[in-house]
């Protein structure tokens, strides 16, 4: 049977009933954002677009991976000692990872970039890319001093960090839940109460839709093989909720028969193989749904549901076990959220 997960606070704003369910979609970050929302009044589309895209393109334009011109590439490229002053969203982004560095000692690492870069998930060389090779053990030990989150001064009052040098900051992990926060925060500034924003399966609902219904949604779960057993369905209330799902289905490549899943982990230096097919998060705010997601699918089982129930974190953990079975594993939180 399908477990309902519904949050334990209602929002104060009545529903627009009757009102027309509206949609509008596109592309960023490398993957595909959509936006619906209860609106009475159809003509606004083409101004709540344009808000939505400039809030997508100011997290792009700050802290792509992927543009030289970001202001994370230009922190990156800069030589050691070099002091830079940070954009105020990059510097509020760069805080709560530097945070949850420090909480998960180092599982969730927002200097990673260089480890990220050499198993093929940074801008290049890419794994897709023809002739790519995985990273030789010396090459792993190379990059892996330049991977000290602690070794980044950064100054959050006055908004500015200093390259220790060599030091790639990478924040694709905690990001795009960012970016969602700000168009749902937006829309509202907009007079949008109503509305469900998804980027790249990471979501935040707020409001009703104008059936008067939450904004439900199914959580996302690993594909099984054939013959296997489906790990039971989720479906979310949310409602002042948004949730994210990392999982070693998503972005991974086989070498040698080995899954190579894009979270990798910074203690060891390589991708993470303890067999968690997906972590999903529920928080209030998509920047800690997304960020938690990746530290808590890097610690494993073990770690992670010690860490989340240590902050409350509402998280669902899907386990291979050895004969290929999916097996689940609830926090407290996330057992309260289903009743
Ligand atoms: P997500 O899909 O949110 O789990 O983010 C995955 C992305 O975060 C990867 O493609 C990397 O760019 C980056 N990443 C990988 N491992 C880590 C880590 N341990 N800590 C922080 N970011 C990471
Ligand atoms: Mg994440």
């Amino acid at each position: 049977m399908t477990r309902v997960l519904v949050p334990d606070h209602i929002e104060g704003a009545a529903p627009l009933l009757g009102a027309r369910l509206q949609r509008l979609r596109g592309e960023s970050m490398g993957t595909t954002w959509q936006v619906l929302w209860a609106d009475r009044d159809a003509a606004r589309q083409g101004a709540l677009r344009a808000a939505i895209e400039a809030e997508l393109d100011l997290v792009v334009g700050q802290m792509s991976s992927w543009l030289p011109t970001s202001d994370l590439a230009r922190f990156n490229a800069a030589p050691a000692g070099a002091r830079r002053p940070l954009p105020e969203a990059f510097a509020e982004v760069l805080a709560a990872a530097l945070w949850l560095a420090d909480t998960s000692a180092g599982a969730f690492n927002p200097a990673a970039g260089a480890l990220v870069n050499l198993w093929g998930f940074g801008p290049a060389p890419r794994y897709t890319d023809p002739g790519f090779a995985p990273p030789s053990a010396d090459a792993v030990r190379a990059a892996m001093p330049a991977t000290d989150w602690r070794a980044l001064r950064f100054d959050a009052a006055a908004r500015e960090a200093t390259q220790p040098g060599g030091l790639r900051l990478d924040l694709s992990a905690i990001a795009k839940g960012h970016a969602v926060d700000r168009v749902a925060r937006r829309l509202r500034a907009m007079g949008v109460a109503h509305a469900l924003v998804e980027l790249g399966g990471e979501l935040r609902g707020q409001g009703l839709r104008p059936d008067g219904m939450p904004w439900w949604v199914d959580l996302e779960t690993p594909p099984v093989r054939a013959g296997q057993v489906a790990p039971r369905a989720t479906r979310v209330a949310l409602h002042g909720l948004s949730v994210a799902t990392s999982g070693d289905y998503r972005r991974a490549y086989l070498m040698d028969g080995q899954r190579l899943p894009h979270s990798i982990d910074p203690r060891s230096g390589q991708p993470v193989a303890h067999g968690l097919a997906s972590v999903s998060v529920l928080h209030a705010d998509c920047l800690w749904a997304d960020a938690w997601s990746t530290a808590l699918t890097v610690a494993g089982r073990e770690q992670g549901l010690a860490l989340a129930e240590a902050h409350g974190i509402a998280a669902l953990f899907l386990q291979r076990e050895a004969d290929g079975r999916l097996s689940e594993t609830l926090t407290s939180a996330m057992e309260r959220l289903a009743g």
